[in-house]
């Protein structure tokens, strides 16, 4: 669920979608070649069928063509034949074209009704009137003629009878007759395709079926009627009925062609026609099933759409490849853009789109950003090293994850910086102390001793907010605002804050001109030595005098100078304000007590600061030990090495050297050991604690004893009251600062009050 909020939406689906699109591509183009594949086969065998119909029809033509030959020349050698009638002439001319096969058998049918067959003759009682009748249809005519005689033979099946016209000298003598056997007319090879196919049939001018194929399975065997049993076949549909009408009028014209008919199974039936040139009566019909393309087509279909299976497969393939490798590239990419590598949490990127989309969808729900570090992490990096410091922030995240609701995010940015949306419920507190709880578990349990505590800038997230990063921005404003106060653990982003802010912009951009146009003044504040009750010296303290005639006081522009490296130049100046105004005094014969000058530990940084200090304190002919330099101890957790050199240097130069604010910080006895301080100035609180708490008595009494056993003097800052005064006495302090004596009054009044010049 949390990790849905700060999705983006995936390529992979794009990638997915072309992938099926290509899919569908390919399934129509497979289906869209199959089906032409199939009608191109489809046509061309239909071609083949109508080409080998067509020969057929002429070879049955031109079977026919010489069978009528055939017997107009028997008639004609007939005719010509010296012949009487009973003549074995007759007879021989008979048999000798009996013995063609074309013809089946052969008579000469004499006009008064006798009839030569068979090597004899029948006399017109004999021959039933049968010749007599069939002259008389044909009498006149005077031509070939051939007509069809069924069952004139005892096998009952049709044959076809060519009659022709005998003459002798130019007397007309009767007929020859013979007959050709037409039941297995399609058995020639000729017909092999046609029988392969599909059926042939014989059909007159009315479409009665003369003769079929053998195996025939279109008609049944009894119809006669091609065209009543095609439409018996036929699915009965109006396309189907008017094809049968486009063959039964075909019947009457002379043109050769080819209809088709669904059948009731749904198939259909090509019906090809030629008309006999030779027997105008009839036609030559071949048909054949629509089926049977596809027992041709259906082996190349079956290779191709097995071609096109495969190439779908190996698309598919293709496709979950490119995709699975594109969804691993995506992770990758994804944990690149989106993790933190050392808590393989998420990172600030994740963070804004997740708290983008939450904030959009939750829009009811009110949320708090939280940007926050650990304090005094560097401490911790150092004291226990990287690893372990790591380990801590992983804990942080993995806590968070635990503890926290999914509506809520936790990202480490960098080093110890975090930054989470959190839903601003009653139970908000509550989630948060369990984190510490189980984060400084989790700390003791791998040997960390010091307490994990956050620093919190908070930013309560308003209805009309919408730029993540404002919001970012603005608990970072709330964070900064935190200093190294201990108590000070969580800051609300406020107008307040702000209006801070621009106060900070202010000073930097005044800064400059300020310094330029000697706006900072030196203050001092008399030293005092207790025992002899008279000043010991000063401290120089910087105030801001603005044109307007206000005055500021350190804490307000001082940090910001130490963020923005300023203080170095204000430091420098103001030593030499001091040291100008100390050759001044002692030129004009005034007092002088030593000055102590305070000087930021960034600028014990820089490389020429012992140069720039010697310089000064020459320039200015100042005497020995007049100059004293105050360093708060902190400086030394930055670089004990060089610290301590640049500090036995700046011994070197003659001034004196004091630890300010001692026991302010992380302080070490141990450190005195190692830098010989002049003085060590007591902070102001923790002399403050002396008074209240015996233990804190003891351990000053003990420091002071301590440093003076190693020549160390020692100065207790903050000295307010008598009670201090006396209690300090009791401990053998010397020196004290503190409004008591005297507040830091403006260089002038000090020199009046303190430095006047001996009266001689
Ligand atoms: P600090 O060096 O500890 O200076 C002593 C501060 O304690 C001074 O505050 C002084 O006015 C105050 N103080 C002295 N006696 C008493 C007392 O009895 N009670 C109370 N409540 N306060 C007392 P100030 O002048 O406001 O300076 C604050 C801090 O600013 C200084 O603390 C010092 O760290 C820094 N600072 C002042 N001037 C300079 C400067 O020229 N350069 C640098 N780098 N820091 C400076
Ligand atoms: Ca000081
Ligand atoms: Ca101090």
């Amino acid at each position: 669920m949390r990790e849905s909020f700060g999705e983006k939406k995936q390529p992979m689906m794009k990638i997915l979608f072309i992938g099926l699109f290509i899919l569908v591509i390919c399934l129509a183009v497979c289906t869209i070649l199959i089906s032409a594949l199939r009608t191109s086969y489809s046509k061309e065998i239909s071609e083949d069928f109508q080409a080998h119909h067509i020969s057929a029809g002429e070879k049955l033509d031109s079977t026919i063509r010489n069978g009528i030959q055939l017997v107009e020349t028997a008639a004609k050698v007939l005719g010509n034949s010296e012949y009487e009638y009973g003549s074995s002439r007759i007879y021989s001319i008979l048999n000798e074209y009996d013995h063609f096969s074309m013809l089946e058998s052969i008579a000469f049918l004499v006009k008064d009704g006798g009839i030569y067959y068979h090597n004899r003759y029948y006399s017109a009682d004999a021959a039933d009137g049968s010749a007599t009748k069939l002259m008389q249809t044909l009498k006149g005519t005077g031509e070939t003629v051939i007509d069809i005689a069924i069952s004139r033979f005892e096998d009952g099946l049709p044959h076809l009878l060519i009659v022709a016209p005998v003459y002798y000298n130019n007397e007309f003598r009767g007929y020859l007759a013979a007959t050709m056997k037409i039941a297995d007319i399609f058995e020639g090879e000729e017909f092999n395709y046609q029988n392969t196919m599909g059926e042939c049939y014989l059909v007159d001018r009315e479409g009665t079926i003369i003769a079929r194929s053998s195996g025939a399975e279109f008609i049944a065997e009894k119809s006669v009627d091609f065209c009543v049993s095609m439409l018996e076949y036929s699915d009965g549909k109006e396309e189907s009925k008017r094809a049968i009408q486009e063959l039964d009028n075909a019947f009457e014209s002379d043109k050769s062609g080819f209809v088709s008919i669904r059948t009731r199974k749904a198939d259909s039936l090509q019906i090809s026609y030629y008309p006999l040139d030779s027997a105008n009566e009839f036609f030559f019909l071949s048909c054949y099933n629509d089926n049977l393309v596809d027992d041709k087509v259906q082996p190349l279909l079956f290779r191709s759409v097995l071609s096109c299976m495969i190439i779908v497969v190996l698309m598919i393939a293709i496709i979950i490849f490119v995709w699975a490798t594109a969804k691993r590239a995506n992770i990758t990419i994804e944990k690149l853009a989106y993790e933190d590598p050392v808590t393989k949490g998420k990172n600030i990127n994740y963070f804004k789109e997740f708290a983008s989309n939450v904030m959009a969808i939750f829009k009811e729900t009110p949320f708090v950003i939280y940007r926050f570090d650990i304090a005094n992490f560097r401490y911790i990096n150092e004291a226990y090293g990287h690893i372990r410091a790591d380990e801590i922030l992983t804990s942080c995240i993995r806590n968070f994850d635990e503890i926290f609701t999914e509506k809520e995010l936790c990202v480490r940015m960098d080093s110890d910086q975090f930054l989470a949306i959190i839903e601003n419920d009653k139970g908000v507190q509550q989630r948060l102390d369990r984190l510490i709880k189980n984060v400084n578990a989790e700390a003791r349990g791998c040997g960390i001793k010091y307490p994990i505590r956050f620093k919190i800038g908070i930013y309560q997230v308003r209805k009309h907010d919408h730029e993540i990063d404002v919001m970012i921005d603005r608990a970072n404003v709330a964070r900064k605002t935190l200093g190294s106060d201990e108590n000070e653990m969580v800051a609300y982003y406020s107008e307040k804050i702000v209006q801070n802010m621009r106060k900070l912009d202010r000073i930097e951009s005044d800064m400059q001109r300020a310094l330029a146009n000697g706006e900072f003044k030196v203050y001092m504040q008399p030293k005092w030595d207790i025992y002899l009750n008279r000043i010991a010296g000063a401290e120089a303290l910087v105030r801001w005098i603005k044109s307007d005639g206000s005055i500021a006081n350190p804490d307000e522009f001082i940090p910001v100078f130490e963020n923005n490296g300023f203080i170095e130049k204000l430091d420098f100046y103001m030593l030499e304000m001091v040291c100008q105004k100390m050759h001044e005094m002692i030129e004009n014969g005034n007092q002088i007590f030593p000055v102590s000058v305070n000087q930021s530990r960034m600028l014990l940084h820089s490389a020429d600061y012992v140069e720039n200090v010697k310089r000064i304190i020459e320039k200015y002919n100042i005497p020995e030990n007049a100059i004293e330099l105050e360093i708060t101890e902190s400086v030394f957790l930055d670089d004990k090495k060089n610290m301590i050199n640049t500090i036995n240097e700046l011994k070197q130069c003659g001034v004196r050297l004091a630890m300010d604010d001692f026991g302010s910080g992380y302080s070490s006895l141990n450190m005195l050991k190692d830098v010989s301080f002049d003085i060590i100035k007591i902070d102001r609180e923790f002399f403050a604690e002396s008074i209240t708490s015996e233990r804190s008595r003891c351990i000053l009494k003990k420091i002071i004893e301590l440093s003076e056993s190693i020549g160390m003097e020692v100065l207790c800052e903050g000295v307010e009251t008598d009670e201090q005064v006396m209690l300090l006495q009791t401990l053998g302090c010397r020196l004290v600062q503190g409004y008591y004596y005297s507040k830091p009054i403006p260089e002038e009044e000090y020199i009046n009050l303190y430095c006047r010049p001996y009266i001689m």
